[in-house]
């Protein structure tokens, strides 16, 4: 993160997190790539033991009480290891924002203080076989019969198909407009989750990522998060540390593709000299420091906005600027990275490789870059479009302006 922005105590905290990162065993990450760990519990245990999951959530529930300018900086050190296991970390976060900020008292008892001890573990399941952009498009059913609901349907691409306890389901429990017929619940797997099919990935491995089927699942009424018909609110919540743990856990993944690249070029020679003495190679790094320090600082801008302002149409715009800002900056990152190292970076001597593979479903998940675009458009123009009288009109300050005539519109 940015040095000089950092309190005292967020220095701490990262350190805190940096001696965590070191103590992660490398052969985790290289059985994870080798899809010999599909899932690992150990990993999300001992961050749970030193109180690093669900940083913001409260105190009373395991969390710290954080705000989301400390939490980046953790994400960014975990981003370190690589999006397996940052992703892991995240989806704390994520699934826990549902219940920390929707939940019952009971619920939040019942299923958040066991995720921040590392008793139980979490997914979520949005993406439908039928598209994962069009979240509001969801077609699996909660029926409510009795005390139940029963759940039908499909979600993909779940991280923790394979080796989660609970699943954050959207299913659809009304007939109107999607945004008024989603509800969230929260599913165990014992209540009859079947996780159909793992997926073979290019990176990010480890996480269990796979097709869940949900047949007659019976979900006790009080899984219902919310109420009825109230899912719309609960993705927008959500949708906050989704796209923050994208965009920070980025900026730390090239950062450390960055660095080695660094180190390499300046003991590599050609021509007789070292690589960073040619402009080719040091203004790679140059431009690499300066998008990740970009980066960051929108990161930083938008996790405090979050903390002062919530969920508003504001904030989604910056928090989806920053997961589309920093993804694409860390994949650039990695590439230049990889091209600094020449054919070296190519093989598995050094880890680029693995950050690359990694670094590509960045863009992708957590709503793609493009549905990023759609959304930081719809809300700019919003905010634009509001007349607002204490803005000088500057359109006024052309020679001609008062030239109607040719203000030609259609
Ligand atoms: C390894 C992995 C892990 C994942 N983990 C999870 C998880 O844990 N939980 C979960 O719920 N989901 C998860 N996802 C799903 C992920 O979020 C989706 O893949 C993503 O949202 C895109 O959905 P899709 O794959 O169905 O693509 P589609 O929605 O079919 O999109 C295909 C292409 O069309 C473009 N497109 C679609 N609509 C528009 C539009 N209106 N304007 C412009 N372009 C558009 C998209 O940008 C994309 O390029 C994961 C995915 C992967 C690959």
């Amino acid at each position: 993160m940015i040095e000089a922005l950092l309190t005292e105590q967020q220095k701490k905290l990262r350190d805190e997190v940096r001696g965590f990162v070191k103590w992660v065993p490398k052969q985790l990450l290289l059985d994870m790539d080798a899809d010999k760990v599909r899932f690992p519990r150990e990993y999300l245990v001992e961050l749970a033991r030193r109180n690093l999951l669900g940083l913001r959530f409260s105190k009373e529930f395991g969390g710290r009480g954080l705000q989301w300018v400390d939490e980046i900086v953790a994400l960014e050190e975990i981003g370190v290891l690589g999006i397996s296991l940052s992703c892991l970390f995240s989806l704390v976060s994520i699934v826990g924002e549902a219940i920390q900020v929707f939940g019952t008292e009971e619920q939040k008892r019942k299923y958040l203080e066991p995720l921040l001890r590392g008793k139980s573990f979490c997914a979520e399941a949005l993406t439908e076989p039928r598209g994962g952009s069009d979240f509001f498009g969801a077609t699996t059913v909660a029926k409510k019969k009795g005390d139940f609901y029963i759940l039908n349907g499909q979600k993909r691409f779940v991280v923790g198909a394979d080796g989660a306890d609970i699943f954050l389901v959207y299913a659809r429990t009304g007939e109107g407009s999607p945004h008024k017929s989603l509800s969230a619940f929260i599913v165990e797997r014992d209540m009859g989750v079947e996780a159909k099919y793992i997926y073979g990935l290019l990176g990010t491995r480890g996480g269990g990522a796979g097709r869940l089927v949900f047949r007659d699942v019976k979900v006790p009424e009080e899984n219902l998060l919310l109420g009825e018909n109230k899912g719309a609110n609960i993705f927008y919540q959500m949708m906050i540390p989704e796209r923050m743990t994208s965009a920070a856990g980025a900026v730390g993944i090239a950062r450390a593709a960055l660095e080695i690249a660094l180190r390499y070029s300046d003991k590599r020679k050609a021509f007789d000299k070292k690589i960073c003495e040619f402009e080719g190679v040091s203004f790679k790094i140059a431009d690499s420091i300066t998008k990740l320090d970009a980066a960051r600082c929108l990161i930083y801008g938008t996790a405090a906005a979050v903390d002062s302002l919530g969920s508003t149409g504001y904030t989604r715009r910056l928090v989806s600027e920053s997961k589309k800002f920093a993804t694409d900056a860390s994949w650039e990152v990695i590439n230049d990275a990889m091209q600094v190292m020449g054919g070296i970076g190519y093989t598995n001597v050094y880890p680029i490789e693995r950050m690359l593979r990694d670094a590509r479903l960045m863009m992708i998940w957590t709503g793609t870059n493009e549905i990023m675009n759609l959304i930081i458009q719809h809300e700019y123009f919003r905010e634009v479009l509001k007349p607002d009288s204490s803005l000088r009109n500057v359109e006024d300050d052309a020679q001609e302006s008062r030239a109607e005539d040719e203000k030609i519109y259609e």
